[in-house]
């Protein structure tokens, strides 16, 4: 879990804010904020440090009600495996907080993982949705990947409502942007997830930023050099992801060299995700990946 809530105060504590907290200050008890079929939870719930080998900070209990949308289905908590959908709850979910992964914490000279603090880094907080909020409601929390695992399989039921701070609150069928034959001009400057499939990646000589297009669209994803260096696609050979799904939070503008055509520049490596294909063996020759036949 990554928030919880305290009785005392009725605040939500996101893990990320509790463990930068001198304990001093921190609440006296913790409380589950999720909510099963029969209301809310309130579960008797603990804290857990950031580990040795690299998992983020986390609240976890043991006492959840049944369905509780905190349990284990709803909030993905797993820092490693591969995604998995987080609908499973389906009818009831009011609100899907996306939980970005915080920057690659950085390492001491022991070889730790630390809680990055430098105030210069763009950081996670911008985007802490869980700090402060209600969550009486029926609330997911997925990780970005488990995100894209959904919308490519069963989606989310329609009316639940996108929670992610810098963009608009909208229900998940118009906040969520298929790039398969989407009309790119008209999403023009629009902030969304845009999610579709890698039709190729072109690493740029001069500074190792990415282009990568989707098929079917004339919307791409350009991804900076620096959001590469902090993401987990970084030593990633490109050619692997292609045919793989794709999600990109951000806005496409038009682009100067390519009358008609759209990108959507990826900063932050929190905003993007891109998995390699599920089969095995289906993504050769990422740069010179021929058009799709698919129309
Ligand atoms: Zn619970």
């Amino acid at each position: 879990m990554q928030s919880a809530v305290d009785p005392a105060t009725g605040r939500t504590w996101s893990a990320e804010l509790y463990a930068r907290t001198a304990p001093a200050h921190r609440p006296v008890t913790l409380e589950c904020d999720g909510a099963g079929a029969d209301g809310p939870c309130r579960a008797v719930t603990f804290f857990r440090r950031a580990s040795v080998d690299g998992r983020r900070p986390c609240f976890f209990s043991r006492d959840h009600v049944t369905d509780c949308t905190s349990g284990s289905i709803a909030t993905d908590d797993a820092d490693a495996g591969p995604a998995r959908p987080t609908a499973a709850i389906a009818s009831r979910v009011r609100w899907v907080a996306i939980n970005l992964d915080p920057p690659a914490p950085s390492r001491g000279p022991d070889g730790r993982r630390r809680t990055t603090e430098d105030p210069s880094q763009p950081s996670a907080p911008r985007h802490d949705v869980t700090a402060g909020t209600s969550t009486s409601e029926a609330t997911l929390r997925p990780r970005l990947r488990a995100v894209l695992a959904t919308l490519q399989g069963d989606g989310y039921p329609p009316g639940a409502v996108v929670r992610l701070d810098g963009f608009p609150q909208l229900p998940v069928e118009r906040f969520f942007v298929r790039l398969e034959h989407v009309d790119a001009a008209a999403m023009s400057g629009l902030s969304r997830g845009y999610y579709g499939h890698v039709r190729s990646v072109r690493v740029d000589p001069d500074d190792g930023s990415w282009l990568v297009r989707a098929h079917d669209s004339d919307i791409s994803v350009v991804v900076s050099a620096r959001a590469l260096s902090g993401s987990r696609l970084s030593g990633t050979d490109p050619a692997t992801l292609v045919d793989g799904p794709l999600l990109a939070l951000g806005h496409p503008r038009p682009s100067q060299r390519s009358p008609g055509r759209f990108y959507v520049k990826v900063a932050d490596p929190t905003l993007l995700e891109i998995q390699a294909p599920a089969r095995p063996g289906a993504g050769a020759g990422a740069t010179t990946a021929p058009a799709s036949p698919r129309v």
